[in-house]
């Protein structure tokens, strides 16, 4: 077995691109009104398979965690006038969430992931999706 890649701190751009290609987006509650987005698929850098919500608006206290309950709340939002239009495309940062233990040379613990960050840019999300 391959020896785990070192915890790193520095951001590669290249991470980017392969992650868009590598990572699969599930837009919450629908793609007709998306509010949340799901990726799954594997860290651009170690290759680990990690997940990943990425909330596109602002919960004040606790995130809606159904369909239900998240629908009702943008519509809440909607109907107060504090979201206008499409929340798409987006831009966000990830950063590695794996379940592998990636040794830090530096020697901290508590770690999450191998260090990896990068931007992901959604343009939009499909109705279908598989
Ligand atoms: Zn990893
Ligand atoms: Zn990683």
């Amino acid at each position: 077995m391959k020896k785990p890649l070192k915890y790193i701190d520095q951001p590669d751009p290249t991470w980017s691109a392969l992650a868009v290609e590598s990572f699969n987006v599930t837009p919450r509650p629908d793609a007709h009104d998306p509010m949340v987005l799901e990726l799954d698929g594997n860290c651009p850098r170690c290759k680990d398979h990690m997940q990943h919500s990425e909330f596109l608006i602002a919960f004040k206290g606790v995130a809606p965690t159904s369909p239900e309950t998240l629908r009702a709340t943008v519509k809440t939002l909607r109907d107060a006038g504090m979201i206008n239009g499409p929340l798409l495309p987006v831009e966000f940062s990830v950063r590695c969430r794996c379940q592998v233990v990636h040794p830090d040379g530096l020697g901290r613990s508590g770690l999450t992931g191998c260090g990896a960050t990068w931007k992901m840019r959604i343009e939009s999300v499909d109705e279908e999706h598989s």
